[in-house]
């Protein structure tokens, strides 16, 4: 079958060396793609954008199967669309994207449904908003209803800080705001395939999204990753499931929007047991650089099922015990503004010795590979433990030359303590 793969970055790079390995594959084409996935399948300049050309290409090119692999392209419905033309697609359509599109959509979901999260007010005026502050104690979690990026959330310690965050969330065409109640423990997401019926567990990671060591400075898209994430144990992954996932899948199907897809719930693990943080539709980046190397089975053969409503027919994911751990080499700046065009090389000699390279934002310049974004890489490598995993792919981050780039040198030291006990 050909496929088309929606995307560019490392998630996207990760998907594609994963469908590669289907025996169900005849030709897989990536839109837009980027230099790594180049050697995995043939890139097409077409925006994800784009949806115009998306179908038209889809139609040229006997494209039965197309997986999307960023959350705007689903919100914005690319996913109906291509339905609507016959194509089958892995990913939801735009009313059920709507859990990671809109934070008050969810939040009013998980309301309705008695779902574990945060306590919320939903404001669209500043007067509104700012009201609703009095209700909710120090510190308070201050976020725009719709994508951000990662950008529009703030965990505001005073009400001054509460107050110009929603300054800044509010112009004079108005604005949508949700306030939540600040919770604490650990973090951790956990991923499950769906076809609006099935839910099938598939894996669970933990990330590091702030850029400097000890989880210090700016919110990124994601310094690194291991999975599994041994906090998120059996027990607690099927109380999340319990309470919230399937609660989520159940409420969307009963509403005449079922979700077929991939479905990331970000979840704080808190004394009171795990509770919703947000919903993505989408895999995780880099979450999916450490899942994919572990999932042994064949992910097209399960994206299909998703798509055809036939999860239930298809036997439980095997992932390896083994931890995987991405490093992810990021350009100088990141997450400002990032230097482009620095040379990278070492790729080979890193994978050498069984790690996994990633490609995020590189591109070619004549025969040099430079970087192009503010991620670049992510490096992967499996081990025993995170202890194992991590030592690995520090050894393979040390083969490449980037001296425009620079990556954090603690991923995963939560559990590398524990693990030191
Ligand atoms: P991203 O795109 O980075 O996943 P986002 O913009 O979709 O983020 P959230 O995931 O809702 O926004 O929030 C970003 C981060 O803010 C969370 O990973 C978590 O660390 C923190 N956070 C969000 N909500 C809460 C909360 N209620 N209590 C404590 N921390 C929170």
């Amino acid at each position: 079958m050909n496929v088309l793969l929606i995307g560019s970055g490392g998630r996207e790079h990760a998907l594609a060396w994963k469908l590669a390995q289907s025996p169900l594959l005849d030709t897989l084409y990536v839109a837009p793609g980027n230099p790594g996935i180049a050697a995995l399948g043939e890139c097409v300049d077409i925006a994800a954008t784009d949806h115009r050309g998306i179908i038209d290409f889809c139609l040229r090119n006997s494209i039965e199967f197309v997986v999307v692999g960023p959350e705007a392209p689903l919100v914005a419905g690319l996913a109906d669309n291509l339905r609507t033309m016959g194509v089958a697609v892995f990913g939801p359509d735009k009313a059920a994207a709507q859990l990671e599109g809109s934070k008050g959509f969810t939040k009013d979901l998980c309301s309705r449904e008695k779902i574990p999260t945060a306590g919320y007010a939903r404001a669209t005026s500043l007067d509104g908003a700012r009201a609703a502050l009095d209700d909710f104690g120090l510190p308070v979690v201050i976020k725009n209803d719709g994508l951000a990026a990662g950008k529009g959330v703030t965990i505001a310690y005073s009400r001054d800080e509460a107050e110009a965050a929603l300054d800044g969330l509010f112009d004079r065409s108005g604005g949508n705001v949700v306030i939540e109640e600040f919770l604490t423990g650990e973090e951790a997401s956990l991923f499950v395939l769906t076809d609006g019926k099935t839910v099938m567990p598939f894996g669970s990671a933990q990330d590091h999204k702030r850029v400097g060591e000890g989880d210090t400075g700016p919110n990124t898209g994601g310094m690194g990753a291991y999975s599994p994430a041994p906090v998120l144990t059996a027990k607690l992954e099927q109380q999340a499931i319990d309470e919230i996932i399937r609660p989520t899948v159940e409420a969307l199907a009963r509403a005449g929007t079922p979700y077929a897809g991939v479905l990331y719930a970000g979840l704080m693990l808190t004394e009171a047991g795990p509770k919703l943080i947000e919903y993505n539709v989408r895999f995780g980046d880099p979450e999916a650089q450490v899942l994919m190397p572990r999932f042994e089975g064949d992910l097209l053969a399960l994206m299909l099922a998703c798509a055809q409503g036939k999860l239930a027919d298809q036997p439980r994911p095997v992932f390896s015990p083994r931890t995987a751990l991405t490093v992810v080499m990021a350009a100088k700046g990141y997450p400002g503004t990032p230097e482009k065009g620095g040379a990278i090389s070492g790729i080979d000699k890193a994978e050498e010795n069984g790690a996994i390279v990633f490609h995020a934002g590189t591109s070619m310049d004549g025969e040099t590979l430079v970087a192009s974004g503010g991620r670049v890489l992510g490096v992967t490598a499996l081990g025993a433990n995170v202890t194992e995993a991590k030592g690995a792919a520090y050894r393979a981050v040390d083969q490449i030359d980037f001296a425009s780039g620079f990556c954090r040198h603690d991923i995963g030291w939560r559990e590398v303590e524990r693990e030191a006990g």
